[in-house]
């Protein structure tokens, strides 16, 4: 299996790819600029990221960036949606550059702008992106949201619908496990009952699970996640995903609340350790 958790690097993109295998990841996500904002990114470091290419390589390793939250694809500002465009073009630069196969972007936020508006809004974004994007090998893969506000991405549906017109090399989808519960996509009794699973319009598009237990209960619309097996989705909700067979090749990221890096070790064994042979 692929498991691994989002790595800090706050000391260069190679330092995080050295840093995954010492907690037994085989896998890792990094923001692509500082999560917070993203108008006075630091330029990205050539060497440091060809460094970490050739070590995820050696290492066999892969990665995704995680663009940053002020990303709004669908929101009404006009300002901030061009920055938001201005800002996905450059993580795939960044991501290719460091040979990371994806770039996870969360559904966007139309206020009161409804969402029917907001899906329209997201795939004129996506559309903007795709024209300008000169990058190969890394998709942006499209993450389900947990439903706070006015966040779109919250069903099969709208998933679909949202990456329905594009290309299934360029975009893709990734399924945060903790917001699919929030949102009421996935139960605790039985998460591979989800219907995608079944369905290859969205099984060809998933590429990356946040694997995620979840602090707040079944479809209490909020992004909390919370340690592996500590929270409502529990040991066996996260047994349940991470043994389902059609779920074998996706890459699992851990982006549980740990204190410090290093606990990671340990989320990763606990999820390794539900697994049946
Ligand atoms: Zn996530
Ligand atoms: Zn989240």
């Amino acid at each position: 299996m692929r498991i691994g958790c989002h790595l800090s690097i706050a000391k260069g993109f190679s330092a995080a790819a050295k840093v995954a295998p010492t907690l037994g990841a085989n896998a890792f996500q990094y923001f692509t600029k500082n999560p917070r904002g993203f108008r006075n990114a630091k330029p990205l470091d050539r060497v440091d990221a060809e460094r970490g290419r050739a070590l995820m390589q050696e290492l066999d390793l892969v990665a995704v960036g995680h663009t940053p939250y002020l990303i709004n694809l669908a929101t009404p500002d006009d300002s901030l949606y061009a920055a938001s465009i201005e800002a996905l073009v450059q993580d795939l630069v960044i991501a290719e550059a460091r040979g990371t196969y994806g770039v996870v972007v969360h559904c966007g936020k139309p206020k009161d702008q409804g969402r029917e508006w907001g899906i329209e809004r997201m795939q004129e974004a996506l559309r903007a992106v795709l024209e300008r994007n000169a990058t190969e090998g890394v998709r942006i893969l499209i993450e389900n949201t947990a439903g706070q506000g006015s966040e779109i991405g919250t069903t099969l549906a709208e998933l679909l619908a949202i990456v329905e017109p594009f290309s299934l090399d360029q975009v893709g989808i990734c399924l945060d496990t903790q917001h699919a519960f929030a949102a009421g996509m996935i139960t605790r009794e039985a998460p591979e009952a989800f219907e995608g699973f079944n369905r290859p319009d969205f099984m060809n598009r998933l590429h990356a699970i946040h694997l995620n237990d979840s602090k707040v209960e079944f479809n209490a619309r909020k992004d909390r996640h919370e340690m592996i097996g500590q929270g409502a989705l529990g040991l066996d909700g996260i047994a349940r995903i991470v043994n389902d067979p059609r779920l074998e090749h996706i890459p699992f990221y851990l982006e549980t609340p740990v204190d410090k890096e290093s606990q990671y070790a340990d989320e990763i064994a606990t999820v390794r350790s539900l697994l049946h042979q």
